[in-house]
């Protein structure tokens, strides 16, 4: 590709026919690879399985009567959506010999409108295979009686497995496919049609550049298509040449390195099978085993029946259902990537994990959304993990995951940890203190310490001035978090309330750059030549909040954050509900619509109501509190491990308290003690205790390099891990006694480093 000049096909030109003669000679050598005579068969490229699947399905929606749908249980979501087209009904088949079995009684009767079959060559969620036995059922059938069809989806299965269509009879009408599945690269598909059938397409209606002879438009409509090939009528406008030319690449390197697919195919076989008595073997030290495995047969030497895919979820020894999430959360640290959720395969999902058609409603009308942490619902798991080995794995692969689930999920001990509240007491009143305070003006990015002279502003919503803005990208106007952009934490907001001006830097020495924004909120929404520009109110997605944003639109901030970021992102600032009610009737907001966007988010597991908390962008609550001692016990155990100890800069509190030397006796702290607070008083002002905050890797974001590592996620989940979630810190906020804001803010609630701290562990 680095010597040729390839140009689009179609023309006389040498470099247009070198595209041409290479996007023919791959076309035969996709038919040799799967060992396809080019007499009976025909390739069509495509952008992917969906596509070529899509491409069957609107033939068949144009046939005269319309069409009769039959898919398979095992079905990924791209074959189960084709019964959409179906105007002459579907049905989902249990199994193939159930399929079968209704070809068999209905072909004779029905004549008088087409059928089309499908199943997956295998279950992208279980690996079960199915030959394709049952397309030479329908082909007989046809043969008989016309007017049925098989349409086999490999996508799964070519990637471990050979595909022989050298039987023309016993096989697939129309065989769907993708290449990045078998070879990493290109991304492209492929649809292989049976000639015999090919005649299904001719009544395709539109027609795109390359398909056609001949069309005219002035005076009568007329057209007509090309006719050598079924691949020239149906690949619509520019190949995709030069990935065409990376496949016939792609099909050589594959077969330099692993020689057949037949000895893919029995590598990945001995792999599974060793995997999954491994998996299977695994037990808890009570006894209970740590995987539910989702397969129909565990013999993974079977390669007929079974390819090397394993499903499964993860069991406490308690036996509770491990949340896929965590999991994820966890793999991530340890350089794991692992696919989880519901896998696209609607069907399967269902059967192994039990869930009926009204669960999954009721699932659904209670929030559960594709991708979200709804992982377990009413008891149940609503996805699963799951592990695909292919010809690049090895058993250093598997012993890795092994290692990874021992580590974490295999209880060595009888029992977990629990949540004791009657460990320990609360002694002398003089005991804790604030030892340090931060804000985070920006969400996700570096923290502002607060000066240990300065008393600062309590507010219904927290810390004054805590994240009050967010950077949101200007693509999809999401808010940025350092989860994924943890360079977010090379960004230093500083606080000038002297001169009104909130001062964003990064960089260090002669490298270092910065911008000035105005607290003043009026004046930068008002006047749209101010360096902040003209703000535009802007929904914004945000985990666990419904947030509405002013952005800023001046091209100056956002040019400034997007070069420190390297995201096309800027900066936005929230809305108090306060400002939005009282200034919604002003002129300047008159006009701007303020809209609403909800995210499901996880709140803290003893939160209270909090529809009378006010939050700005902070995830969860108001306040972020941690305690010195709880930080210093937890390096304790980082280090008994070999590991090294965090700083608490990495838990982004808001308040840091500590122990006073002189109440505490030495070897006498009282780590995770406000694990058990109901509430804490602070500067003799009463703050609820809501519940323990939820960790993420976020963590491990080290927050002077933005580099992330290992610690402290990796310890917290050993020695914090209640119920699957990990814990550290509590969320407080100002106790609701009654008093409007304006009374809050007239009485000056502040608070300053150094000031009692003293807890309780009932309510008042
Ligand atoms: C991956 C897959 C598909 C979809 O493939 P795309 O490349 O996303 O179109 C369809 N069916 C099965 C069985 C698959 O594994």
């Amino acid at each position: 590709m680095s010597k040729n000049l390839f140009g689009n096909p179609h023309s006389a030109s040498e470099s247009s026919q070198l595209s041409t003669q290479r996007v023919e000679d791959t076309r035969l050598k996709v038919l040799r690879f799967f060992n396809a005579s080019p007499y009976a068969f025909d390739v069509v490229f495509v952008a992917n399985a969906t596509a070529g699947i899509k491409m069957v399905a609107d033939a068949f929606r144009d046939q005269e009567g319309g069409f009769f749908y039959g898919y398979h249980r095992d079905a990924h979501t791209s074959l189960v959506g084709v019964r959409e087209l179906a105007s002459r009904g579907q049905r989902c088949f249990k199994s193939t010999e159930e399929m079968e079995a209704f070809v068999g009684i209905n072909a004779a009767t029905s004549r008088d409108h087409v059928s089309l079959f499908a199943y997956p060559g295998q279950s992208n969620m279980t690996g079960n295979r199915h030959s394709t036995a049952t397309c030479r059922k329908i082909d007989a059938a046809r043969t008989l009686w016309g007017h049925m069809y098989s349409l086999y989806d490999a996508a799964s299965l070519v990637s471990t497995s050979p595909l022989d269509l050298s039987d023309a009879s016993s096989s697939p009408d129309f065989t769907a496919l993708s290449f990045y599945k078998i070879f990493g690269f290109p991304d492209l598909g492929a649809l292989i049609i049976k000639k015999e059938a090919g005649h299904v397409f001719h009544r395709r209606k539109y027609f795109g550049g390359g398909t056609t002879e001949m069309i005219i438009t002035q005076g009568e409509k007329w057209h007509s298509p090309k006719q050598q090939t079924l691949h020239d009528r149906l690949e619509d406008g520019t190949l995709p040449f030069h990935n065409i030319v990376a496949l016939d690449v792609a099909i050589t390197t594959h077969q330099r390195l692993f020689g057949s697919m037949k000895a893919v195919s029995q590598h990945c076989a001995q792999l599974a099978q060793h995997l999954c008595e491994r998996l299977s073997n695994l037990r808890h030290a009570n006894g209970i085993k740590v995987c539910e495995i989702y397969n129909i047969t565990p013999d993974y030497t079977k390669t007929k029946e079974q390819g090397p895919i394993i499903t499964f979820n993860l069991i406490t020894s308690r036996w509770q259902w491990v949340s896929k999430t965590e999991v994820e959360k966890l793999a991530a640290i340890k350089n794991i990537q692992i696919r989880s959720g519901s896998l696209c395969n609607p069907g399967g999902m269902a059967y192994h994990l039990k869930l009926s058609p009204e669960e999954l409603r009721r699932n659904y009308a209670e929030g559960l959304r594709c991708g979200d942490e709804h992982d377990i619902m009413e008891g149940k798991p609503t996805g699963a993990l799951r592990i695909s080995l292919g010809a690049m794995s090895n058993l250093a692969d598997i012993e890795t995951v092994m290692g990874f689930l021992e580590e974490f999920y295999v209880d060595k001990a009888p029992s977990e940890l629990v949540l004791d509240s009657d460990l320990v007491q609360i002694s002398s009143s003089e005991r804790f203190y604030v030892e340090s305070l931060s804000i985070y003006p920006i969400k996700s990015c570096a923290a502002f310490k607060i000066p240990p002279n300065i008393s600062w502003k309590i507010k219904r919503e927290g810390l004054a001035w805590d994240r009050e803005w967010c950077l949101v990208h200007q693509g999809t106007g999401a808010a940025l978090s350092q989860k994924r952009y943890p360079q977010m934490t090379l960004l230093r907001p500083t606080l000038d309330l002297e001169h009104n001006q909130l001062r964003i830097s990064y960089g260090i020495g002669a490298d270092e750059r910065s911008i000035d924004i105005s607290l003043d909120r009026e004046t930068a929404a008002l006047d749209d030549s101010s360096l902040c520009g003209s703000l535009s109110a802007k929904a914004s997605s945000l985990c666990g909040d419904k947030v509405t944003v002013h952005v800023y639109t001046s091209p100056e901030v956002s040019s400034f954050f997007t070069d420190a970021l390297k995201v096309p992102c800027t900066l936005a600032r929230s809305i108090p509900l306060n400002f939005r009610y009282a200034k919604a009737r002003r002129q300047p907001y008159q006009n701007r619509k303020q809209t609403q966007v909800s995210m499901p988010g996880a709140f803290p597991s003893r939160m209270p109501d909090s529809s009378t908390n006010r939050i700005l962008l902070s995830n969860e609550s108001p306040i972020l509190m941690i305690s010195r001692s709880s930080v210093n016990r937890l390096n304790e155990q980082i280090k008994e491990d070999g590991g090294r100890a965090v700083p608490a800069d990495v838990f982004r509190a808001n308040i840091i308290i500590a122990e006073s030397p002189a109440a505490t006796a030495p070897n006498d702290e009282q780590p995770y003690a406000e694990d058990t607070w109901k509430e804490v008083h602070i500067s003799d002002r009463r703050f609820d205790v809501m519940g323990s905050c939820q960790r993420c890797q976020m963590v491990c974001i080290d927050q002077y390099s933005g580099v992330r590592s290992e610690e402290p996620f990796s310890t917290l989940a050993k020695t914090r891990r209640f119920d699957g979630k990990v814990f550290f810190g509590q969320h407080i906020c100002p106790a609701d006694d009654g008093d409007d804001d304006d009374t809050l803010e007239e009485e000056g609630w502040t608070i300053q480093a150094g000031d009692a701290v003293v807890p309780k562990n009932e309510r008042d």
